[in-house]
């Protein structure tokens, strides 16, 4: 078990840092969102939870499914293809409780030392195309989230797999239940690295309303 994160520190920080980057992720075709996993901090479930008005259980059952890891569940958005909080046309229908993780990203991070250590992550195009978008992640973001001090074994633990782009269609067929919170092992999560998912780039901005996409992230 984790120890969780106070909600007043998820209210702290999303009254600090909120992320929109929506028209660049239609560019890029929102593969953060088809390729990697959304990773809660402890107790991040219950703040959404209250937040959106569900009981726990509800939220999780709808919303969540957990990885096994060394260091214990870690709660993640449904192993699924798709993510229930995202519009049509891009919008993060939760912004203002949005999955903490998910707000912050491009922003990533490492453990070495005892310390969490937060950096940019060149594999979306916003850090290797958009520098004053990447400047503001870098200044804003890392700072709300340093504040949050969530503790260093989730963070251990969710750096085995966040980097990974995985095969949502492979994870699927290793639910061990199609309704429901499901948990994973880590091995299981392992077996479904995506070999073919190289770093995204951006398209033309488009001139139409945002089309339907599978997002996860
Ligand atoms: S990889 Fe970057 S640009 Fe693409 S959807 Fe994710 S955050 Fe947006």
């Amino acid at each position: 078990m984790f120890e969780s994160v106070s909600p007043d520190s998820f209210r702290a920080f999303h009254r600090e840092f909120q992320g929109d980057t929506w028209d660049i992720c239609e560019r890029c075709g929102g593969m953060c969102e088809i390729n990697k996993i959304g990773s809660l901090m402890p107790g991040e479930a219950e703040y959404l939870a209250e937040s959106l008005g569900h009981s726990v259980e509800e939220f999780r059952e709808q919303y969540l499914d957990g990885i096994i890891t060394p260091y214990g569940v870690v709660d993640v958005l449904k192993l699924k293809p798709g993510c229930p909080f995202l519009s049509a046309d891009y919008r993060c229908t939760i912004k203002d409780v949005k999955v903490v993780l998910c707000d912050v990203y491009p922003v990533v991070f490492e453990v070495e030392d005892e310390k969490v250590h937060f950096f940019l992550d060149e594999w979306c195009p916003i850090v290797r195309h958009v520098p004053e978008l990447s400047a503001i992640f870098e200044q804003k973001a890392i700072p709300a989230l340093r504040r949050i001090d969530a503790p260093l074994n989730w963070y251990r633990a969710v750096e085995m797999y966040d980097e990974l782009c995985v095969d949502y269609n492979k994870i699927v067929q290793k639910r061990n239940s199609e309704a429901g919170y499901a948990t994973l092992t880590l091995d299981q999560i392992l077996d479904c690295v995506a070999d073919n998912a190289p770093p995204p780039e951006l398209r033309e901005p488009s001139t139409k309303p945002g089309l339907p996409i599978i997002l996860n992230r």
